[in-house]
C-alpha cells in the first residue's frame, strides 16, 4: 500500500534531532497542525521507526507524551555495486551503521548473477548480526549507470554491459521488502549532505572518479534526477579538443581525459617497469617523482575545467570528490581548489566548499541505505500489522 503524506519524512527528521519529544512540540516546530503531527506520527509507530516514551513536564494541563527514536526496531540495508566487489551496509533510523561487508564482484557477471550474491549475503548478513528480517522495513542499491527517476530500473550501466534491468521490481521478488535503485553517484552526493546535516540552502554535487567519471547532485535535500534519469552525466562534458573518442561518440569527453585510465595512460608513458595501478602512481609521488607531478597537473587541468564548468552551470555550495582518484586526493586538492576558485564565475564561488571524501567505500551503501528508509518513511509502505 502507497499513499503519500510527504509530512511523514518532515515529522520523522524533527523527531530525529530533538527527541525526546511531544506531539505538540512537533507541531510547533513543523507549523503542521496537531491532528496531522498524530496521524504522522501513529503510522510512524506503527512501522516501528518511534516508540512513545514516558511523560514530559506539564504546563499545568495533562503531561505530554514523549516520542523518541526506535533504535532497534527497523532496518534498512545499503548496497553499492562497485566495480569489482558490492559492498553491504545495515543501519538503523538514527542512521547508525549496524554492521557492513563486502563480497567481491567479477564485472562481466550477469545481472542474475549478481542478484543471487546479494540475495544469498543479505540472508547471510542479518543472520550474523541476529537481525530478524522482519526487522527489515527498507533496501537500497547504488548502481553504476543511469536509473529511471522512480527509482525502480537500471537503464544503462556501460562499464557492465547492463541495460533496461527492473532491478527493483527483480530483487523485491527475492527479498520481499521494497527496494530502491539508485546511480551511485547520486548516493555519494545524497550520502554526504546528509553526514554534515546540510539542509535545502545546502546544493551538493558528487563527482566519481573511476574507471569513469559520473556525478550526482542533491538539490531541496533531494537527489536531482532529471527528466529521465540522465542528469549531470558529467563525464560526457566535453572538456578539451581532443582526437581521443569517447563511447558515447563524442571527442574531448571529460571521461577520456581525466578517469583513472586516462591518468593511468600517460602513467605508462614512464613507468614501463611498473605494475600499471593508481597505487603505483602514488608511490611514485610519495618518492617525488617529478614526471609522476608532471602528469598529476595535466589531471588537475583537466579536472578543474570540468569542475569549473559545473560551478558556473550549477552553483553548488558543496562539492565532494570520491572514486577510485581520492587515493591521490591529498597531492590535488590544494592544486585543484587554486584553479577553480581562480575560474569560476565569482558569484558561484561565495559559498563554495570543495573536497575529497574519505569513507567513499561506505558512501554508496550508506546513502543507499538512508535513501531506501525514507522511502519508505515518505511513501507509507506498511509491512506490519
Ligand atoms: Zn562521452
Amino acid at each position: 500500500m502507497k499513499i503519500k503524506f510527504k509530512n511523514t519524512l518532515l515529522v520523522f527528521k524533527v523527531i530525529k534531532r530533538n527527541y525526546p519529544i511531544s506531539r505538540t512540540s512537533i507541531s510547533h516546530l513543523t507549523k503542521l497542525s496537531l491532528s496531522t503531527v498524530s496521524r504522522c506520527v501513529d503510522y510512524l509507530i506503527k512501522a516501528g521507526f518511534v516508540n512513545e516514551r514516558g511523560q514530559g513536564d506539564s504546563n499545568g494541563g495533562r503531561k505530554p507524551v514523549l516520542l523518541e527514536l526506535c533504535k532497534n526496531s527497523s532496518f534498512s540495508v545499503g548496497v553499492e555495486v562497485g566495480e569489482t566487489q558490492v559492498n553491504f551496509i545495515v543501519i538503523n533510523p538514527s542512521d547508525e551503521v549496524v554492521c557492513s561487508s563486502s563480497v567481491r564482484f567479477n564485472p562481466g557477471e550477469s545481472s542474475e548473477e549478481l542478484f543471487d550474491l546479494i540475495q544469498e549475503n543479505f540472508f547471510f548478513i542479518l543472520k550474523e548480526n541476529n537481525i530478524d528480517l522482519s526487522k527489515v522495513v527498507s533496501f537500497g542499491i547504488g548502481l553504476p549507470g543511469i536509473t529511471s527517476p522512480d527509482m525502480k530500473t537500471l537503464i544503462i550501466a556501460p562499464n557492465l554491459n547492463w541495460k533496461q534491468i527492473p532491478v527493483s521490481t527483480l530483487l523485491e521478488e527475492r527479498l520481499n521488502i521494497p527496494v530502491f535503485s539508485e546511480n551511485g553517484a547520486n548516493l555519494m552526493a545524497f550520502a554526504q549532505h546528509k553526514h554534515l546535516n546540510l539542509d535545502k540552502n545546502d546544493i551538493t554535487l558528487g563527482i566519481i572518479i573511476g574507471t569513469g567519471i559520473g556525478a550526482g547532485l542533491v538539490l531541496n535535500n533531494e537527489i536531482f534526477h532529471g527528466g529521465t534519469g540522465g542528469a549531470l552525466e558529467a563525464g560526457h562534458m566535453v572538456i578539451s579538443e581532443s582526437s581521443s573518442h569517447c563511447n558515447c561518440g563524442r571527442q574531448g569527453c571529460a571521461e577520456v581525459l581525466a578517469s583513472v585510465p586516462a591518468l593511468l595512460k600517460r602513467f605508462s608513458a614512464y613507468s614501463e617497469n611498473e605494475t600499471l595501478s593508481l597505487e603505483n602512481f602514488r608511490f611514485a609521488l610519495d618518492r617525488g617523482d617529478q614526471k609522476a607531478f608532471k602528469i598529476l597537473e595535466e589531471e588537475i587541468k583537466y579536472l578543474s575545467i570540468l569542475i569549473t564548468n559545473l560551478v558556473n552551470l550549477i552553483n553548488p555550495t558543496h562539492i565532494f570528490i570520491g572514486g577510485e582518484i581520492e587515493i591521490i586526493g591529498k597531492y590535488m586538492i590544494q592544486q585543484l581548489k587554486e584553479r577553480v576558485y581562480g575560474e569560476a564565475l565569482t558569484p558561484n564561488k561565495i559559498k563554495l566548499k570543495i573536497s575529497f571524501t574519505n569513507n567513499e567505500e561506505k558512501d554508496i551503501p550508506y546513502g543507499a541505505a538512508a535513501l531506501a528508509m525514507e522511502q519508505v518513511i515518505d511513501g507509507h509502505i506498511i509491512r506490519r500489522k
